[in-house]
């Protein structure tokens, strides 16, 4: 049997077109925050209840509806934004149907309270499906129009002079507003234009954030989705996404808004070379955003908890089968087969693989603490040879000095040394007579200062510097090294200091000396550093001339300490004669000397027996450490070197001298894997994951 067909009702074909425009309440906030943008509104409040279920209000500080045009708002096709259909062409609002307010209206009770520049008050009207109930009513009101159906409470809330960024971040959050790169590109042959904020390769989320806007309204294109998923492949883990803002402006003329009644998708000219644009624009900017890559560095380290109780002597004995590292893991796994200078330098470097550094690897591969180590140990060959042909040049001076004096450093004891005290005495016995001896130093204070090293020393750290591999220098201050499967960035200045710190405290009286090979007055080495913007110095402090002489008398008093404990060398008429000499091959750079006498007088208590021995200590190291204002990174050679003592550049000494020290001397204190001195930046298993993508 043939079915009747019958007219719809109005109100139900109404109902069924607003479905079109409103499918869910998103829709309607979308529309009539675009109304109050046509109405030029500078402050939008949306507030939404339960989704919007329960009430939706949007307020604006618009122009306002006239008080006539309430009548008819909310009926279908009412609109002030279009009036012939040519119009369309050149629309300049993002409305021009005339539908939204009606489809809303068929959906939900609207009250609308609106005010104009020109209106006495304002006037608040009920609707339902389309229709004024009662004729509007007088009220007070703010220019500008509120539209809801419910009751309140803002919920986002944007500021008139916000920046883009400013609005993402009230609405996305911090985390992705900070992440975000700019792009932007202008093409006038294809008559576009386009800006907006990526996130960066460190950034990712669950769900692909993607606002594209076309002539300021809100669009989806599919295309550029796709294109903008394959980019970010490339940089972002599996199943992590990106977040985009685009907007792109386009000749009106060449957009077609009128595809679809919620107006979300568009069509526009030249679509595909639009999207190739924007592609290519994308990629050179995470590309070159990864360049410059922030790395969250991790400062806790391997191997025990810093808390732990292990004391220094089970360090590095026993290897858990967690730490174990497998060849396979690993993609250098001989550090001798290529440095990170291999990729950076050009030049005839000097440090490739020579017979000295190779000797030089294999005596200090004995673990810190090998307890068959004496302090009385026969001095090794390879050990004492290089002080003997040192010495130090006229201070600070240029000319002929070089060839004039040679003078050799003294005594040089052996290098290696036990760690604890109770190993000193039980060795005692096994000196060998034809050997320099090593003198017991029994001072408490010294003990104390021993130990306090070895109960503060990190062992997971300690077994780190012990077995890494250099990587190379990035500067004067920072290194790279690799252990098992991660690269550091070691603070080569703060760990270089550590490390003369120890040794003066370990091998306390028993220094060689370097010797000075023209005495440098005490008084004229006070007077720079009285010059020098780092010694403070103030017209209060008195004259610099007064200063320097009462230094000059008062390192004089303790010349004969000095040089029993420290090997530092002053003569009768105050003159520095002689340094110590701390680690074989290494010379302080010498500009550090001035600042170092001055601060002998002024940092160091010289009153009490542990503390004197103590803050002498740090002050001495500090002039020994690797500090990069008395490197010229370009010259490549240390200002020592430069006087021509020796050939080695600075990265060598850092590499084959300090680097190497560490691995046999250092304790690393806890601190360094807190304070920044020691951070891991890569792991080699999570950088597969970032290859693996590319
Ligand atoms: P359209 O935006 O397509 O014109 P709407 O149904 O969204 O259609 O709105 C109908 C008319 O109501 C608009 O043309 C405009 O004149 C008026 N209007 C709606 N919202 C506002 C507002 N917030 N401020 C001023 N006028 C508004
Ligand atoms: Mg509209």
């Amino acid at each position: 049997m043939a079915g009747i067909i019958r007219r719809l009702d109005e109100t139900v074909v109404n109902r069924i077109a607003a479905g079109e425009v409103i499918q869910r309440p998103a829709n309607a906030i979308k529309e009539m925050i675009e109304n109050c943008l046509d109405a030029r509104a500078t402050n939008i409040q949306v507030t939404v209840k339960e989704g919007g279920l329960k009430l939706i209000q949007i307020q604006d500080n618009g122009t306002g509806i006239r008080k006539e045009d309430l009548e008819i708002v909310c009926e279908r096709f009412t609109t002030s934004k279009l009036n012939k259909f040519e119009d369309l062409a050149a629309i300049s609002t993002y409305g021009f149907r005339g539908e939204a307010l009606a489809s809303i209206s068929h959906v939900a009770h609207v009250t609308i309270t609106t005010k104009t520049s020109e209106g006495k008050c304002a006037y608040r009207a009920n609707y339902c499906d389309g229709k004024l109930k009662v004729p509007p009513k007088p009220c007070a009101g703010n220019q500008g129009t509120q539209i809801s159906h419910g009751e309140t409470v803002a919920d986002v809330r944007t500021l008139a002079n916000a920046s883009t960024v400013d609005n993402i971040r009230a609405i996305f959050g911090n985390a992705v507003s900070r992440e975000l790169i700019e792009v932007d590109t202008e093409e006038e042959r294809l008559a576009f234009r386009l800006k907006g904020y990526i996130s960066n390769a460190n950034y990712s989320m669950k769900k692909c954030i993607f606002l594209l806007f076309i002539n300021h309204r809100l669009v989806e294109s599919n295309a550029l989705k796709k294109v903008i998923e394959t980019i970010y492949a490339a940089y972002l883990p599996k199943n992590s996404h990106p977040f985009l803002y685009l907007s792109l402006e386009i000749a009106p003329s060449n957009v077609d808004v009128n595809v679809h009644p919620t107006k979300h998708e568009v069509h526009f000219l030249h679509e595909d070379s639009i999207i190739e644009i924007v592609q290519k624009r994308i990629e050179e900017r995470l590309l070159g955003s990864n360049a410059s890559r922030t790395y969250f560095t991790q400062t806790l380290l391997p191997g025990p908890a810093i808390s732990s109780g292990e004391t220094l002597k089970q360090a590095g004995t026993t290897t858990t089968s967690a730490d174990k590292v497998y060849a396979h893991q690993m993609v250098r796994t001989d550090f001798r087969m290529q440095k990170l200078d291999a990729f950076l330098q050009t030049s005839n470097q000097v440090h490739q693989k020579s017979p000295e550094f190779d000797a030089s690897e294999s005596s200090c591969a004995a673990p810190l603490n090998s307890d068959n180590q004496s302090m009385y140990e026969e001095l090794n060959d390879s050990e004492v040879l290089a002080p003997a042909n040192k010495d130090l040049d006229d201070f600070l001076q240029d000319g002929e000095a070089g060839e004039s004096t040679k003078l050799l450093s003294e005594t040089t004891p052996p290098r290696k040394r036990p760690r604890t005290e109770s190993d000193v005495d039980l060795k005692t016995d096994l000196t060998a007579a034809s050997v320099p001896r090593r003198r017991i130093i029994k001072l408490t204070s010294v003990k104390e200062l021993r130990s306090a090293i070895s109960e503060h020393a990190h062992i997971g750290l300690q077994e780190m510097l012990q077995n890494h591999s250099f990587v190379g220098c990035v500067n004067p201050q920072w290194a790279l090294i690799q252990h098992q499967t991660k690269l550091y960035l070691v603070n080569t200045s703060k760990l270089s200091q550590e490390l003369f710190f120890q040794i003066l405290i370990y091998d306390f009286g028993n220094f060689g000396v370097l010797k000075l090979s023209t005495p440098a007055p005490l008084y004229e080495l006070a007077m720079l550093a009285l010059e020098s913007a780092e010694s403070g110095w103030t017209e209060e402090d008195g004259p610099k001339e007064g200063l320097a002489e009462y230094i000059v008398a008062f390192l004089k008093k303790k010349s004969e300490m000095l040089q029993d404990y420290f090997s530092m060398e002053i003569d009768e008429e105050g003159n520095l004669t002689g340094i110590p000499l701390l680690l074989d091959n290494f010379i302080p750079a010498l500009e550090g000397l001035p600042l170092f006498i001055l601060r002998l007088a002024t940092e160091v208590n010289w009153d009490d027996e542990k503390e004197c021995f103590e803050s002498f200590s740090r002050e001495c190291s500090m002039f020994y450490s690797i500090r990069k204002q008395f490197i010229l990174e370009d010259t490549s050679f240390t200002q020592t070197e430069a006087f021509g003592m020796s050939e080695k550049p600075w990265r060598w000494t850092v590499e084959h001298v300090v680097f190497k020290a560490f691995r046999s001397f250092l304790a690393p204190p806890k601190k360094f894997a807190e304070d920044g001195s020691i951070l891991q930046i890569a792991n080699l298993p999570d950088l597969y994951k970032v290859f693996e993508r590319c």
